[in-house]
């Protein structure tokens, strides 16, 4: 069995500098920090959120983590990766009784991985924040640790701190795409005061500071000190193209002509938008003279969904 440093290895994630005549014409450096190349399949920023989840595990002596997700949930397949590397078995909750673990890539990929698949009606997963669900789940899978959703809480949140550890250029802001907030806040504790967090949810009319203040002070930091971290979050929340999983043509032809010009995939879902928003920023004049650090959490295992639906490949050269 691996040792937990083994399984959440996180040396492969590199900074990266991206170079251009656009971004130079806007005094822009763009420096990306690789966590997309931390595993092919499992997205990086869930690695990252599960580190000390299945550490915990370890030293409460579980038999395995159950966690719960929707159909296309990257946190589902990191969760049953993640385990099976480290000698734990999973199980994950899924939202939608109709499925099976046939619907679709993200679930096969579960399956394939050993996780225990039960699939829940929408009703039942409505109660997935319930203490008195969880109570039942703990007596029904005695032995199992309960993750929250996305991996989103406390712990997934210091995981995330180590991004900005392992930073090794002088920047002046960071840019992330947000699901549960937890990435983002895990970077914005980790992250010195003279620096902007900007955050890009991708959600639609999702209170992003009120789930960040939540999740922070949840954790038992002081809200005044809550509060002065959050002046140095910028929010901009118009790039989430209609809503979770959303898209159109123009952010499909962004991405693609990202990868031709860059060489970097993004997906639809989180990374394409935010990286949208930030070149929408700097096109704005609203970087300039600005060292950018994007935070590239992943994500690309649901390409092939979006592919087969679009009836195009995302990527040519
Ligand atoms: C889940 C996910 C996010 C969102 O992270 P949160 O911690 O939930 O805010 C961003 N990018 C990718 C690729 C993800 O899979």
């Amino acid at each position: 069995m691996k040792t937990n440093k083994q399984v959440f290895d996180t040396s492969k994630s590199v900074l990266e500098e991206l170079k251009s005549e656009f971004l130079t014409d806007h005094g822009v450096r763009l420096f990306v920090k690789r966590d997309d190349l931390i595993h092919p399949v499992v997205s990086g920023n869930k690695w990252r959120k599960l580190k000390y989840n299945v550490e915990k595990s370890f030293h409460k002596k579980k038999t395995g983590i159950l966690t719960f997700g929707g159909a296309y949930s990257n946190h589902l397949v990191a969760t049953a990766f993640a385990c099976k590397e480290a000698g734990l078995k999973a199980i994950g909750l899924v939202r939608g009784d109709e499925l099976d673990e046939n619907s679709n890539e993200t679930l096969q990929k579960c399956h394939e991985y050993g996780m225990q698949l039960i699939f829940i009606s929408r009703m039942d997963y409505a109660l997935r924040y319930e203490k008195s669900y969880w109570e039942e789940l703990s007596l029904e899978h005695p032995g199992f640790m309960i993750v929250p959703e996305g991996g989103a809480g406390y712990l997934g949140m210091i995981g995330c701190q180590e991004i900005v550890n392992e930073l090794d250029q002088e920047y002046d802001a960071i840019f992330v795409a947000q699901g549960t907030t937890t990435t983002s806040c895990g970077i914005l504790l980790g992250m010195p005061q003279d620096k902007q967090l900007y955050v890009v949810p991708v959600l639609k009319n999702f209170n992003s500071t009120a789930e960040m203040r939540i999740l922070m002070v949840g954790t038992g930091i002081e809200s005044e000190l809550v509060d002065s971290m959050m002046e140095n979050v910028t929010v901009l929340d118009q790039y989430h193209f209609g809503g979770y999983a959303k898209y159109d043509g123009e952010l499909i032809t962004f991405i693609s002509d990202f990868y031709q010009q860059y060489d970097l995939k993004l997906d639809p879902v989180y990374t394409g938008k935010a990286m949208y928003a930030l070149f929408d920023q700097i096109r704005k004049g609203e970087m300039e003279n600005k060292s950018v650090v994007f935070v590239h959490t992943g994500g690309l295992q649901g390409v092939s969904g979006v592919e087969k639906k679009l009836g195009h490949q995302l990527f040519s050269s």
